[in-house]
Parts: structure tokens; C-alpha cells; sequence
């Protein structure tokens, strides 16, 4: 029996697209970790790696299991990029082979515990304000304990997509000056997508790139879309002018309309905040969600649409409709889009050309 469902399509063709673009902005001598943590932004992680093992130096994820995941199907480099918290994850991590990021000193105790300086980054804080140690806890644990050690120092923008911010140059200038009194061995790594786009002289050694293997970057249109998300078309109403649609009565209709109610809402990952207006694509035209989205239902003005009929996708986002774009018109991110897609949603991973 074959179930309706909604679809999410995963082209792994477009990961490498996408890759293989982002590494002609930055000098070869970069290295490129390809950030897959949350399930590789909602794209199945243990199927991407091996598409993309060979286009990459390493990968950067946040759970311990994850990180055995891939480890059993790439030898290259794994950073765990919010590092270990037990003296069981360390044990854990050097079974793996696992790069740590160590961000405070609780983390650093346990390496000191251990006498274990072997593949690390050691993350600061520039003005995030997050994770990372302040400048001067770092001098001192350099001073005492890692300034003959070959390591990588890390910091994390706040404002990567915003060429103009001068967070950017603030972040920027505190880490290029601690970088450049460190032993010649220090690598560095401060790229995420938003930088190596704006900012490709950052590159240092190591770029973490997510967001653009999956296409959610907002300002470059080279860069893809790798998933579709879609659904049928379940039922087709007409309503006439001052009728109200969905809960809360938010879409009037402004003339006589045509709705269809698609198999798709919230319970699926289809956020309730999607807006009135938001476009979507059916039979390859333009349409605009009218309503505001329930728990199994998203509904779609389609009144300018010829021929729609039941069993008729509808796509929300896809190589056609830059996620970004609905991310954009809903005060949304892509990142969060892209991770909010549910267990119940059939995922479709194509293979590589
Ligand atoms: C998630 C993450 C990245 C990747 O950021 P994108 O904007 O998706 O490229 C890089 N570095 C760190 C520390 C991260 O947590």
C-alpha cells in the first residue's frame, strides 16, 4: 500500500554543487570542514558523507553519536565543535580519533587531567559571547600549558551574512592580533558560510562550512537549494468575496477564490508563523499560501492556477524555490527550516549522478 505523504528530496548532485563553488572563493591552502551536525542540517547525515568524503578534509558536528556515525564511514577528520563535558566523552572521543573544541576551563581540565594536547581547538570568545574563552584566560593557559603545542585556534561570528557589520572587523582584529604572537605551529579557523562568502581572506586554515552545502545561503544565487520540500493537493474549494479561511479567520478573501488544502502543517515542520502571501509552486506556477497553516494542513490560493487537480504537488522549497526566499518573507532562517522538518515526512535521498 502506498501511503499520501508529504516529500522531502535530497540531492546529494547540488551538495557538491555547492561545495565545489564555495571552494573556488578561498585559497587552496584552506582546508574545509564540512559542518554536518543536526542530522547534516536535516539532510541525513550518514548518507551525505559518503557523497561528498571525497570533496572534503573533515567534518564538524556537536554529539558524541553522530561523531561515531561518521566515523565508521570516513577516516578523515571529525571535530566534535562543542567538545566533551566527561572524562567518559574524552575516553570516548580518543577512541573515535575525535578533534575536541575546548571552550572554557572545565573542558581544559579534563586535557590537563589527562595530559592529552593532541588535536585540539581552542575556542575564543571575540564578542559572541557564547561559547570560547576571554582573551586573557587564553594567554594563560598558553602561557603554562600549550605554547610548544600544534593546535588550532577558533573563534565564531555573530554577523557573517552582514558585509557592513562592524562586529565583523571588531571579532576580526581581536583574533588576528592574539593569532599572530602564537607559535608558528597554530593553525586557525574563523570561516563559517556568511564568512567565506563576505570575508574570503578570513579563510586561514580551516573554513566551517554548513549552510551553504545545503543551499540556505541568502546572497549568492549560485549557490542551490539541495532539498524539495512538497505535498498534495488533498481538496480544491471555491469560496466567494468576505469568506474567511482556516483558523482565526486570518485570509479574507478579497474576490471569489479558488483554495486548495494541502497534506502538509505544523506537525510536519511547516512552522505556524508561515505568513499569508508566502509562494509556493504548483504544476511549475506561482502560488501563495492563504491561511494560516493547522497541525495537518496548509492551505493555497489557486485561483490563477489552470488545471490543478487533487494529487497535484506542491512545493514549498526546492532547486526551483531558494529556501532562503521563504525563510526571508517568514522573518525565518533557513538553518531553522531546514532542521524543523518532522519524522513523519517521507525523505527521499537521490543518488549521485
Ligand atoms: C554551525 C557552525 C558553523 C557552520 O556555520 P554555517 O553558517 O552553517 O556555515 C561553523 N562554526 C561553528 C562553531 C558552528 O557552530
Amino acid at each position: 500500500m502506498t501511503l499520501i505523504n508529504s516529500e522531502l528530496i535530497i540531492d546529494p548532485n547540488i551538495f557538491r554543487q555547492n561545495i565545489s563553488y564555495i571552494k573556488k572563493k578561498i585559497k587552496n591552502s584552506s582546508k574545509f570542514l564540512a559542518v554536518i551536525k543536526s542530522d547534516a542540517y536535516g539532510h541525513l547525515l550518514e548518507n551525505i558523507v559518503s557523497d561528498i568524503d571525497d570533496l572534503v578534509d573533515g567534518y564538524g558536528v556537536v554529539r558524541a553519536d553522530e561523531a561515531k556515525k561518521i566515523r565508521k564511514l570516513s577516516k578523515k577528520k571529525i571535530l566534535l565543535m562543542q567538545g566533551i563535558y566527561s572524562q567518559d566523552e574524552f575516553l570516548f572521543a580518543k577512541e573515535n580519533n575525535l578533534d575536541l573544541v575546548i571552550h572554557n576551563n572545565d573542558q581544559f581540565k579534563i586535557i590537563k587531567n589527562n595530559n592529552n594536547y593532541e588535536n585540539l581547538w581552542i575556542k575564543i570568545n571575540t564578542g559572541m559571547n557564547r561559547l570560547g574563552f576571554e582573551i586573557d584566560e587564553f594567554k594563560e593557559i598558553y602561557k603554562k600549558y600549550l605554547f610548544d603545542k600544534k593546535f588550532t585556534l577558533m573563534t565564531h561570528l555573530a554577523s557573517s551574512n552582514d558585509i557592513n557589520s562592524i562586529s565583523n572587523r571588531e571579532q576580526f582584529k581581536l583574533f588576528n592580533a592574539l593569532s599572530d604572537k602564537l607559535n608558528s605551529e597554530v593553525e586557525k579557523s574563523i570561516a563559517n558560510t556568511g564568512c567565506i562568502m563576505n570575508f574570503p581572506e578570513q579563510a586561514h586554515d580551516w573554513v566551517r562550512c554548513g549552510i551553504g552545502i545545503y543551499g540556505g545561503y541568502i546572497n549568492d544565487s549560485e549557490i542551490q537549494t539541495a532539498m524539495t520540500l512538497r505535498s498534495p493537493i488533498i481538496n480544491i474549494r471555491s469560496i466567494k468575496k468576505g469568506e474567511k479561511v482556516g483558523y482565526d479567520g486570518r485570509a479574507v478573501a478579497k474576490d471569489n477564490m479558488k483554495i486548495a488544502s494541502i497534506y502538509i502543517g505544523y506537525a510536519d515542520g511547516m512552522p505556524v508563523s508561515i505568513k499569508d502571501g508566502t509562494k509556493v509552486i504548483i504544476n511549475n506556477q506561482e502560488a501563495e499560501v492563504f491561511g494560516k497553516v493547522s497541525m495537518d494542513l496548509t492551505t493555497v490560493n489557486v485561483s490563477n492556477i489552470d488545471n490543478c487537480k487533487l494529487g497535484d504537488w506542491c512545493e514549498f522549497f526546492s532547486p526551483n524555490l531558494p529556501i532562503s526566499n521563504i525563510a526571508k518573507s517568514n522573518d525565518l532562517i533557513s538553518y531553522y527550516l531546514m532542521t524543523s522538518i518532522k519524522s513523519r515526512v517521507k525523505k527521499v535521498y537521490k543518488s549521485l549522478k
